[in-house]
């Protein structure tokens, strides 16, 4: 092949700079990844705590139809294959309010009935959801909108157009049950676009979103090791520090006071460290400049997390359930819902198992973190454990049973992602997709420079693990 010989670097060991790893040593690439942490999967992960296991990513992972491209690439990355175990849950989640419960279920024809039960004034909104959602899970069911049917096409533009012109918050308004209102911001923030709930739903409930059982670190551990399978080279514990380009051209990296060289760099890791640590600002693209500098739209999402272990014969919520709580300040606001994730797959044969207590954080709660951890490490560390006796009271509150038999093993912020992954913000998903928001992808090109090249999911909207994969596959295309 051409290419052999042909050295290419790729920063970065998490699900897209492994893609791109893969699909380039097939082109025939000799592939070196350089990797900040000793373990690859960035974000797309898990740990150990007290002897259990911590799941840190995945509850829906686009591509578990097996008939479509998703499937195939994932199959192609070594990921997940037709005999592995993947979880259908039961319902995407759970909204409870004043001692009524609503669940997005996999059946949408009982969620319908459900819905009209608890609010037959709601009707009209409920159709047109309803049949949204049910265009959606078709189009799913068909490897995607193009091979589907004229009815279906039809159907799903209406709901997009009717969909993506409302935030969630603007959705929930059109229901006149507090309890509906509260089930379209359980989830995801109020100022999505309401279409992207309506497809991460269509996606669950299609099968096409199921969970791999083995969890999220294991998931990152087949694709890393069809990437060493095929020949690659992955370097832990190696942050690359400075990137050298002269006369247009990528010369080599710095990790460990080393410098190596290549023919190729793909930067598959955070875009605002590419351009604010590693190379000059200059080299940023217009358009991602343009968003980061835009104020009023460049907002992003993080999440603040409580892992604790509970007594596995305690009935407790399951799966995906959001609770009323009493106010309780997570960084900089207020919440007074909160979301327990409590995932059967994830059970290790042991008397325990672990529960997750997930609260979105906001551009003004993610820089209350950011301050408080540069200005006083032992400030922050004080307010982490008081948010997290707050949490962890308001469930005992709600759920009395649990009275002393939880024990809670960890417990995170933003600052954790920021810390680990370099990830801005400590995002993970990049921009909040807005309503009226485009589709357009940010160029992967680095200013004037030829022979490197930059793979986020910042470049493109939705985030998650399918787009990393895409962008790295595809980002082989351009060397
Ligand atoms: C709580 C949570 C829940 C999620 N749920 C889902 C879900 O259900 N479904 C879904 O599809 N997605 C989900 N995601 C999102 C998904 O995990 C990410 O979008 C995806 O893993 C991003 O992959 P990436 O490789 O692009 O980036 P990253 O995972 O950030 O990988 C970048 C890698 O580069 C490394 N790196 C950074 N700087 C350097 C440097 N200077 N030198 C060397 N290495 C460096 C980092 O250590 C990291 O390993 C979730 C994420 C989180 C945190």
């Amino acid at each position: 092949m051409n290419n052999k010989n042909k050295k290419l670097i790729i920063v970065g060991a998490g699900v897209t700079g492994l893609s791109a790893g893969i699909h380039a040593l097939k082109k025939g690439y000799d592939v070196e990844i350089y990797e900040k942490n000793d373990f690859p999967g960035g974000c797309c992960t898990g740990w150990v705590r007290k002897g259990y296991y911590i799941d840190n990513c995945m509850h829906w992972l686009t591509g578990t139809n097996q008939h479509t491209k998703s499937f195939k690439l994932w199959k192609r990355l070594g990921a997940i294959d037709e005999t592995s175990n993947l979880y259908q849950g039961k319902y995407f989640y759970k909204s409870t309010y004043n001692g009524d419960e609503i669940s997005l279920l996999t059946d949408t024809k009982k969620l319908h009935e459900d819905m009209i039960k608890l609010s037959p004034s709601d009707f009209e909104e409920i159709d047109k959801f309803i049949k949204a959602v049910d265009m959606l899970i078709k189009a799913n069911k068909k490897e995607g909108i193009l091979k589907s049917s004229f009815n279906t096409i039809s159907g799903y533009l209406n709901g997009y157009l009717y969909y993506h012109k409302l935030s969630l918050n603007e959705l929930a308004k059109k229901f006149h049950h507090p309890l509906l209102q509260k089930l379209f911001t359980d989830y995801l923030p109020g100022d999505y676009s309401a279409f992207t709930l309506l497809c991460a739903y269509a996606v669950f409930a299609s099968g096409n979103g199921k969970v791999y059982e083995k969890g999220s670190k294991q998931f990152a551990l087949n694709i890393a090791n069809e990437f060493t399978r095929l020949g690659g080279k992955i370097f832990y514990n190696s942050a690359v520090e400075k990137i050298e380009i002269q006369n247009d051209n990528f010369k080599y990296i710095i990790s460990n006071d080393k410098k190596i060289s290549g023919d190729y760099l793909i930067y598959a890791a955070d875009p605002m460290h590419l351009f604010t640590k590693l190379i000059s600002i200059k080299y940023i693209p217009n358009a991602l400049k343009k968003k980061f500098e835009d104020k009023t739209n460049n907002k992003t999402i993080s999440s603040f997390h409580v892992a604790f272990l509970v007594d596995k014969n305690i009935p407790f919520v399951q799966e995906a359930t959001c609770i009323e709580v009493e106010p309780i300040k997570v960084g900089k606001e207020e919440i007074n819902r909160l979301l327990i994730k409590d995932y059967p797959y994830l059970y290790q044969n042991k008397d325990k198992k672990v529960v997750q207590l997930f609260i979105v954080q906001n551009m003004k709660d993610i820089e209350y973190w950011q301050e408080l951890y540069r200005n006083d490490k032992e400030e922050y560390k004080k307010q982490k454990e008081k948010t997290v006796n707050e949490l962890t009271n308001a469930v005992v509150n709600k759920f009395p049973e649990l009275k002393n038999h939880f024990e809670v093993i960890d417990s995170w912020t933003p600052m954790t992602y920021n810390n680990y992954f370099n990830t801005y913000h400590g995002s993970y998903m990049g921009f909040v997709f807005k309503k009226n928001g485009t589709l357009r992808k940010i160029s992967p090109r680095i200013k004037g420079v030829k022979n490197m090249f930059f793979i986020t999911y910042w470049q493109t909207y939705m985030g998650g693990l399918p787009i990393g994969a895409r962008l790295g596959e595809d980002i082989v295309n351009y060397l």
